[in-house]
């Protein structure tokens, strides 16, 4: 399922997830089909694909139990920036892990104007046959 970026980020640009590497050498491969090495790799990956308008990388990293249905992306909801707050495991050696992010966006407020907020987060990962998936918010 290509073609669905609708922002799009060049390889050479700076990864969207705040990491300081390129996006070619930083989330955009997992966008592409590998697999995060780590959980946190992984939110990474889904908050960069949120900022490119990647729908498919979010639904095929969402665990199908707790998955809503799409579309994930707001064309309204602008995402600003990614901190990694704290990890708990989530390592190449474990299968669960939990990653706290905050991650800033400025969307619509309803009444003509703008808001910037913040989403805080503690999410849940969890490994299924050697790839990371989002499972819930805790
Ligand atoms: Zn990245």
């Amino acid at each position: 399922m290509s073609g669905v970026r609708t922002a799009g980020a060049r390889p050479s640009d700076p990864c969207p997830c705040g990491s300081g590497a390129v996006f070619g050498a930083c989330c955009e491969p997992i966008h592409d089909g590998a697999p995060a090495p780590t959980a946190e790799a992984l939110m990474r990956s889904r908050y960069s694909a949120f900022v490119v308008g990647d729908e498919d990388h979010i639904f095929r990293t969402w665990h199908p139990r707790t998955r809503p249905p799409g579309p994930y992306c707001h064309p309204g909801t602008a995402w600003l920036g990614l901190r990694i707050v704290e990890t708990v495991g989530g390592g190449a050696a474990d299968e669960t892990g939990i990653v706290e992010f905050v991650a800033r966006y400025r969307a619509w407020d309803g009444r003509g104007g703008v808001v910037e907020d913040e989403l805080v987060e503690r999410g849940r990962f969890i490994r299924r046959a050697g790839r990371w998936l989002y499972e819930t918010a805790l």
